[in-house]
């Protein structure tokens, strides 16, 4: 690289942007054949409550089981954003979990609620809420039992048209969490006006935090702003025993990280809540 980014400067730069560029490419591609070719499955993994240590939800993670370097979602999903496939892997992404729930049910498991990730992309599909619904109500089961995670970038789009469908959806049962909280640009503002029940404290101020005083002061600051607005407030990416310690001492509510478990395929979670 240091050769290159010397006299060839201006030809390295030109490479890497067709190299990346044609590996955009070749992810569309693959992408679409993905949903037909059955290459998707989705992990899940547990969240705690961090005063009883009990498991009391989950997060289903999108998994493309496609040999290469290209399949994580950090990858794929902006791609499938940029090129409107994420409505169909969305949409794929609820049956699964709705069909998942119902299996888990029907087998006399106690109610769990699964969080989604919904993309902002999808909120500009005005008949969200009705598929989200429709869904639910096809599966048959309690929209209490579906959660869903937004990202700050929603409140740069149609403010009052937001507010609208979360209360939509909220009015139906299901909550709402904004996800990796704290790396994007929300004001303030929205938090109070905006229906949501929920903070998910993003991971990269709780990965290290025990060596990185300016991200404990962070994350217990968000925990009191989510809990001053009246706010459960979730912790992502606990790897260890001095993050957990901390947010318990805090007063965080949830926790989800390797720590405490790794997303994993349904049948393992079934063994995991007998
Ligand atoms: P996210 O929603 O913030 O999800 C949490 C990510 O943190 C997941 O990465 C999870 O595997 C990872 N994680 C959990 N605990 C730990 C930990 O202790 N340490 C570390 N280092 N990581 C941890 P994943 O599964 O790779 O997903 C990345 C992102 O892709 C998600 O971030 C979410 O934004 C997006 N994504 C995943 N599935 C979906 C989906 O079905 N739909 C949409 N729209 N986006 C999705
Ligand atoms: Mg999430
Ligand atoms: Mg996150
Ligand atoms: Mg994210």
């Amino acid at each position: 690289h240091a050769k290159a980014l010397g006299k060839n400067n201006h030809q390295y730069f030109d490479s890497e942007l067709e190299r990346s560029s044609n590996q955009q490419l070749q992810v569309e591609n693959h992408l679409r054949e993905a949903i037909g070719n059955d290459e998707f499955h989705l992990n899940y993994q547990p969240k705690i409550d961090l005063k009883s240590n009990a498991i009391i939800g989950f997060e289903a993670l999108l998994r493309w089981n496609r040999a290469g370097g290209m399949n994580t979602p950090d990858i794929f999903i902006p791609v499938a954003e940029q090129t409107g496939l994420i409505n169909e892997i969305g949409d794929w992404v609820l049956k699964q979990v709705c069909s998942d729930v119902k299996k888990w049910l029907e087998l006399g498991y106690g109610l769990l609620p699964v969080a989604i990730n919904v993309s902002p992309v999808e909120f500009r599909n005005k008949k969200l809420v009705e598929q989200i619904k429709a869904t639910i109500i096809e599966y048959g089961i309690p929209p209490e039992a579906i959660e869903i995670e937004i990202t700050e970038s929603l409140f740069l789009d149609n403010i009052s048209f937001v507010k609208e469908i979360l209360k939509d959806l909220r009015d139906f049962g299901i909550s709402v969490a904004v996800d990796d909280f704290g790396t994007g640009y929300s004001s303030l503002q929205y938090l109070h006006e905006l229906p949501i029940d929920i903070l998910k404290i993003d991971k990269s101020f709780i990965l290290d935090l025990s060596n990185q005083p300016h991200n404990a002061a962070i994350a217990d600051s968000i925990i009191n702003l989510a809990h001053n607005l009246g706010l459960k407030v979730v912790a992502e990416g606990i790897e260890n025993q001095a993050s957990m310690s901390f947010l318990k001492h805090r007063g965080c509510d949830i926790g989800q990280g390797f720590f405490m478990y790794k997303p994993m395929r349904s049948e393992e979670l079934m063994e995991l809540i007998v």
